[in-house]
Order: C-alpha cells, then sequence, then structure tokens
C-alpha cells in the first residue's frame, strides 16, 4: 500500500470512529486505539506535507453539531489539546515553550476529566446560555438540559456585563454503574464507559432525561470576563470558584516540567481513588501575556498540552475460570488470578467476557496472561502467552448448569452468551419480576426496578409469584411508600390477574419469546397448559413459529421450577386462558405481497386491513406468498407471482374477502 493510499484509508477510518464517537455517542474503538491511528497519521502528514488537507482529522476538531438543537457560535473557540504520551513528548513541548518565552514562565497541572466540553455563558450575572463544543466553532444549544443541573449556578453573585466559561460535563463512576445496573436490568445496551453515558445523557431532547442522570460538572477555564482582567490562569480559577462555580479540584503551579511531570504522576496515582474518571493531567502556561505570545494552531492553543496516562499491561497467571451470573442471566466467565498491580489497584479476577473469546483466543486454565483494565474501570484479559505453557495448562469447559440454582444452561443460536434458563434463579430474579411488570407485559404500574429492589432486599418477596401475596402493609413498611401509593399498588397487582393469556405468555421472559409471539401463541393454543405441553413440531407447525422459538418455549418448561411457577400463579388467580376479542382472523398464516398503486387504497391502508386481519405484508414474492395484491403499474413482483403460480388479487377481490 502506497503511503497515499495508507494516509486515505486512516483518514476514513478516523473520520468513521470520530462519527460514531462524537455525533452517535456509540465508540466503535477503545481511545488508545483510536490515538495510535491519530498519531500514525501525524507522522505520515509531517514526513509527507505535501499530502496535507484542511479537512484532515489531525486538524479538525471534535464532531459537528447535531441538528436536534439549535446552534451556537462559540464567541472563543473551544479548542481540543494537543497530547503527549511520554515524557520526552513532554519536554520537547517544553522546549517549544522555553523557545518563545525564554525561562519567565510556570506550568499549572489540572486532571484532564473525560466527560463532554461545555461553554457556559452569563449576562449581567444571569445563566444564559450553554452549549457543546460541537466542532469547536459551532456547538449545540443545550441549555435547557444544564439547567437541570443543579452543579450550575444560574445566577453569580457578582453583576458581570459578560462571562463565559469552559468546564466538563460528566458523570461520577458510581452514578454510571447504578445507570449501567439500570439499563442491564431493562435489557437496554450498557454505556461504554462514563464519558459516553454523559455526552448521551447531555445530549437529551428532553431535559427531564438529562435531570435523572445526575451529571456533574468542573469548570476548567475562564473563556471571557468583561469588565474584569486577571494575569494568570490560576488567578481566574480562584475568581470562578469564589463566584460559586465547581473549579475542577487541583491546578497547582510549577516553575518546570520536571516537577511538573511530578504532579502528573501523582494525579496518576490518584486516579482510581477519585470518583470520577480522567484520560490524563493537563499542564497549561499559567500567565495570560505568555499564552498570547505563545498562540495557537487552528486545533489547539500552543501553551498547553494533554498527558495521557498509558493504559497498562501486566503479565500475570490465570489460576481458574469462575463463572458469574448477571441479571438478565447471561453466564459471565471470569479469571481468577494471581494478584497483579494494575492502573493503582490490586486486581485478582478480570473478565474472560464469554465463552467464544476464550475458545478463540485460546486462553487455557494456568496459562501467562496478559491483563489490562478496560476503560480504566474493569480489567479484562487480553490474551494468553502461550510459549509461557509447561504442559499443565486445561482447556475450559462451561458448565452444563447454572452455579447458583443448578438449573441447565442454555444458548441460544446467533448469541455469544450462555443464559441460566431458571426464572426464578436468585441472580436474575429482580430482572425478571422488573419484566414481568413491565407495560407491555402484565403492566403493573408502580412496580418498577426501585420498589422491586426494596421488595427484594426486605425479603417481602423471593421468586415472582410472591408479588400476588403482598399486603397494603408490607408495602407500606417500606421506604418512601405512602398508604396511598400501597393501595395504588396493590390495586394494579390486582388488575393484572385478568391480563390476556398473550401478556403473561410474554411476561415469562422465554428467550425469542416476545410481544408479538405471545400474540401468536396464545391465539393458537389458546390455554397456558397448552402451550406448557406442547412438543417443538407443533410450534413449528403455525405460521412465524420457527424452530429455535419453539425448542425455546419447550426448553422453558422443561424445567420443573417454571411450570410450579404457572401452578402458583394459577393459584392466585392469575387468567391462563385466552379470550376472544372477537378480531377476524381471516388472514391469519397468510402472508401478503403487495405491488403497484391500487385504485382507492394506500399502500399503508392496504397493509393495516391484512394485518388487522391476521395477516403478514411481506416485501418480496417467494414461494411462501399466499397473495399478491397488485394495483397498476406493477412490476417484476407481478411477473415472479404469476411465473411462480401464486394467487393475484385487485382491489376489489381483496376488499371482497374481508368480513
Ligand atoms: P481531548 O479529549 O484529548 O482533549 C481536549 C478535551 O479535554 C477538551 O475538549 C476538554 O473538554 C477536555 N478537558 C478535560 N479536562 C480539561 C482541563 N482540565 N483542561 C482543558 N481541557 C480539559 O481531545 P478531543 O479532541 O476532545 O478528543 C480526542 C480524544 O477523544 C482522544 O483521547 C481520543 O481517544 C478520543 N476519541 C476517541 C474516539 C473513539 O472512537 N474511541 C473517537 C474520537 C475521539
Amino acid at each position: 500500500m502506497s503511503v497515499e493510499q495508507r494516509i486515505t484509508e486512516l483518514r476514513e477510518q478516523l473520520r468513521h470512529y470520530s462519527d460514531c464517537y462524537y455525533n452517535e455517542d456509540s465508540p466503535v474503538v477503545d481511545d488508545f486505539t483510536y490515538d495510535r491511528l491519530l498519531r500514525e497519521l501525524e507522522e505520515l502528514e509531517t514526513e509527507h506535507p505535501q499530502l496535507r488537507t484542511e479537512d484532515s482529522p489531525t486538524v479538525k476538531v471534535g464532531g459537528k453539531a447535531s441538528e436536534v438543537f439549535s446552534p451556537v457560535t462559540h464567541r472563543v473557540p473551544l479548542q481540543s489539546l494537543e497530547d503527549a504520551f511520554s515524557y520526552e513528548e513532554l519536554t520537547d513541548f517544553d522546549k517549544r515553550v522555553q523557545n518563545a518565552l525564554g525561562t519567565d514562565y510556570e506550568y499549572v497541572v489540572e486532571l484532564k476529566i473525560d466527560g463532554l466540553s461545555v461553554s457556559l455563558e452569563y449576562e449581567n450575572g444571569v445563566f444564559v446560555r450553554g452549549a457543546t463544543r460541537g466542532d469547536g466553532t459551532v456547538g449545540e444549544d443545550v441549555t435547557a438540559n444544564l439547567m437541570e443541573m443543579k452543579e450550575i449556578p444560574k445566577v453569580l453573585p457578582e453583576n458581570i456585563p459578560y462571562l463565559c466559561v469552559r468546564g466538563e460535563v460528566y458523570m461520577k463512576k458510581a452514578v454510571f454503574e447504578e445507570l449501567n445496573a439500570m439499563q442491564e436490568i431493562l435489557e437496554k445496551k450498557p454505556f461504554a464507559n462514563p464519558r459516553n453515558a454523559a455526552a448521551v445523557s447531555l445530549r437529551q431532547k428532553d431535559p427531564k432525561v438529562t435531570a435523572e442522570r445526575k451529571l456533574s460538572l468542573f469548570v476548567f477555564n475562564l473563556q471571557l470576563c468583561e469588565g474584569k482582567s486577571f494575569s494568570t490562569h490560576q488567578e481566574s480559577l480562584s475568581f470562578l470558584k469564589e463566584l460559586g462555580f465547581p473549579v475542577s479540584p487541583y491546578f497547582n503551579r510549577f516553575s518546570n516540567m520536571k516537577d511538573a511531570f511530578s504532579e502528573i504522576t501523582r494525579l496518576g496515582e490518584m486516579r482510581e481513588e477519585l470518583p470520577f474518571d480522567i484520560d490524563g493531567a493537563v499542564v497549561k502556561v499559567n500567565n495570560f501575556s505568555s499564552r498570547v505570545l505563545l498562540g495557537e494552531t487552528s486545533k489547539f492553543p500552543k501553551w498547553a498540552i494533554a498527558y495521557k496516562y498509558p493504559a497498562e499491561i501486566k503479565e500475570t497467571r490465570l489460576t481458574n475460570i469462575f463463572i458469574q451470573v448477571g441479571r438478565t442471566g447471561v453466564l459471565t466467565p471470569n479469571a481468577e488470578l494471581e494478584s497483579v498491580r494494575l492502573a493503582g489497584t490490586t486486581v485478582r479476577k478480570a473478565t474472560l467476557h464469554n465463552y467464544d473469546n476464550i475458545k478463540e483466543k485460546d486462553i487455557r486454565i494456568g496459562d501467562m496472561v496478559r491483563v489490562r483494565k478496560a476503560g480504566d474501570i474493569i480489567p479484562e484479559v487480553l490474551e494468553s502467552v502461550p510459549e509461557q505453557r509447561n504442559g499443565t495448562e486445561t482447556e475450559f469447559v462451561m458448565p452444563a448448569e447454572c452455579p447458583v440454582c443448578n438449573a441447565p444452561i442454555v444458548r441460544v443460536e446467533g448469541e455469544a452468551a450462555h443464559r441460566c434458563s431458571n426464572v426464578e434463579c436468585p441472580a436474575q430474579i429482580l430482572r425478571n419480576i422488573v419484566h414481568f411488570a413491565s407495560k407491555d407485559a402484565m403492566d403493573i404500574e408502580g412496580l418498577g426496578p426501585q420498589i422491586v429492589s426494596l421488595l427484594l432486599d426486605h425479603g417481602l418477596i423471593q421468586k415472582v409469584s410472591d408479588i400476588y401475596t403482598l399486603t397494603a402493609e408490607n408495602i407500606a413498611s417500606l421506604e418512601r411508600m405512602g398508604k396511598k401509593s400501597a393501595e395504588n399498588l396493590l390495586s394494579a397487582i390486582e388488575a393484572s390477574k385478568s391480563r390476556e393469556l398473550d401478556r403473561l405468555i410474554y411476561a415469562l421472559g422465554i428467550r425469542q419469546i416476545g410481544k408479538k409471539a405471545g400474540k401468536i401463541l396464545a391465539k393458537n393454543f389458546k390455554t397456558m397448559t397448552a402451550v406448557m405441553d406442547a412438543a417443538v413440531e407443533e410450534f413449528t407447525s403455525i405460521f412465524e413459529i420457527g424452530e429455535i422459538s419453539g425448542k425455546s418455549v419447550v426448553d422453558f418448561f422443561s424445567l420443573e421450577s417454571n411450570r410450579q411457577l404457572i401452578e402458583e400463579l394459577a393459584n392466585h388467580g392469575v387468567n391462563m386462558e385466552y379470550t376472544d376479542t372477537g378480531v377476524s382472523e381471516i388472514f391469519l398464516n397468510k402472508t401478503f405481497v403487495l405491488t403497484g398503486t391500487l385504485p382507492t387504497m394506500s399502500r399503508s391502508e392496504a397493509s393495516k386491513l391484512i394485518e388487522d386481519n391476521g395477516g403478514k405484508v411481506s416485501s418480496s414474492v417467494s414461494k411462501k406468498t399466499d397473495y399478491v395484491l397488485a394495483g397498476e403499474e406493477a412490476g417484476s413482483k407481478l411477473k415472479k407471482a404469476q411465473d411462480l403460480g401464486i394467487t393475484i388479487l385487485s382491489e376489489e377481490e381483496f376488499l371482497g374477502m374481508l368480513p
């Protein structure tokens, strides 16, 4: 590959990663990988200056402002920072500073908070506007969302005509862990790291969501302050602190880079204990007039540099592999390790993600392995070191039974995860009850994750069916639960007993059986007993129920505890039978394809009629198609249907079939 091709490839890759990271808030590679590729591109562009372009990721800042928010043009651009990955790179920076300033300068070292940059503007002491960085020049107006953050002062104690500060919105580690635990319970995609969670939470259309996410802020720069002047950065930060801004906690002064680096090392060692994530430390020239002399590039100031702490990778021995059962029943293999110091903590266990990962990387019990902290929080096993094997290592075998409840482990085709098949497995009970009570399932209003956790913690429930044994007294005994809310919850529980059968089937949380499959099963089998006792073939003979789903139901009910659950629910009076709602089923199990323009109906009207009568609409004609509803200028689909001998209907014929 030529240099030119490699440069093009790197730019495309980096643009894609940046787009996912900044604009989609969904990073696809870790920062380490991104930084390495950016570095490679920078080096190639330095060696081949003729190949530089103005729109290269080495020149441009951040993402682009989303159209969901109004644009805000920053009065002072929100620039990025130059990176340093070693002491040598810091001393190179120091030399450049010395060349411009001589020996008369000092540095301030600060934490580099891992969140997202915002500007906050105040007019006459009142908070008027807040924006994200965007591309550095134009950001997104997120004022309404920032208004929800308690840490942002809305009115300043001093009536300054105009003030603009820059800070970092971040999420504390504890808040992040709580949020991801909830995502897991609700089976939503977890956030990659606190930075990602903060970015998603701030860039919400609904400020109420931002408010719930408990975001925090550190202010680290004074951008503009009309009517006041400061000679140093440190002075300006102290002033912002007096105004009531949460200023970044450390900003000490140093007279040379050697001492600044000792501070960077000290801060790095504190990293684990800090309640929030940092991804480095920032060294800034303290004096404002010196900053002017140093100037800036289009991307970053020449008076500051960010030192990124290296991702530590260590070797240690993997002594055992044990299984942890998560709240959704997913079994995660974990490595037990000979203890090793990693990024400030002693690590004795690390995740191996899933069984396939162990097999693909050929990681064996007894192996020497390389371990690192992914996203600097969770240690993970990166790879094994096969050269160090002595022949005593053993391969890991996935257990057949859940280590918590001994129920069989299942693996759904196409999924990487192994799961415990028991709804009542103590490890996953919280999630199962929340799912059971959720809106599309038994619709028990008020029985959300917080209440279910409290009920479990107080031993008031241990399994799904126990919710039907709750009384107003024991609900009212919970914290934050008044008599009225206890009564409301109780009547919601009572009302759920008469929910339709399809909701109950869905509420059981059987893998592969969603809302729609619940409906199909209820309609076809009519009673819960019939669903429980059906064989795989009976399921697969039903239109739209495949073998994987059928097998999943059979596996589910092959477990005694799951059958017992149904019995208990029935004893509590929960409805177990299908009630005919009178909806027509004339197209049940029939697939339609629409083509051409119909004389009186739009395609969506026709599709609705088909679906309301139990049928299904597909986009392409195949042997499985039952009818093609054809209008004017029907094209290749009509031809194919004719070739396959499929019944072709006109709109009139179709309408004639309806009840
Ligand atoms: P940066 O994050 O490296 O540095 C600039 C940012 O640091 C500023 O925007 C500011 O908000 C923040 N900051 C925090 N504390 C600060 C302090 N005390 N003083 C000054 N600034 C402070 O630069 P960037 O251009 O925002 O982004 C590049 C980073 O984003 C890289 O680390 C890269 O790894 C990551 N990134 C990752 C991906 C990915 O796919 N993983 C993609 C794009 C970018």
